[in-house]
């Protein structure tokens, strides 16, 4: 066999593995920026179903159950944060006016209920 085409033919499988390596690199790189971009629009899709859930706007029975388990979780952690809180003896700092009474979210005016809890204002 001709010694060019056999360097040919080496140069060729050099050059068509890293295309290949490039490709996947690429590849990879979107995939999880893809998987990141669902991520987040999944995280809104949820904070939104929340909103309007709490908001009496939005149920479903298939639903019901995990907006309940996040409800209870956020409970639970306000009730966490609020005892680290007053050992660190800063109870009485507390509530800042504009602050929902309940988690002490901040509150905008014009607000019906708190972006926090879901309170009514
Ligand atoms: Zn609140």
């Amino acid at each position: 066999m001709d010694i060019w085409d056999e360097i040919k033919r080496g140069a060729q499988s050099v050059f068509d593995e890293s295309t290949r390596f490039g490709r996947q690199a690429r590849l990879r790189l979107q995939a999880r920026t893809l998987e990141d971009e669902l991520g987040d629009l999944i995280f809104d899709l949820g904070t939104r179903a929340l909103e309007l859930h709490r908001r009496n706007e939005l149920h479903h029975f298939e639903l019901d159950e995990t907006f309940a388990a996040i409800l209870a979780k956020q409970r639970e952690l306000r009730a966490a944060e609020a005892e680290i809180e007053q050992m660190a003896g800063r109870e009485g700092a507390a509530v800042q006016p504009g602050a929902c009474p309940d988690c002490r979210q901040p509150v905008v005016e014009g607000d019906r209920f708190c972006r926090g809890c879901g309170l009514r204002l």
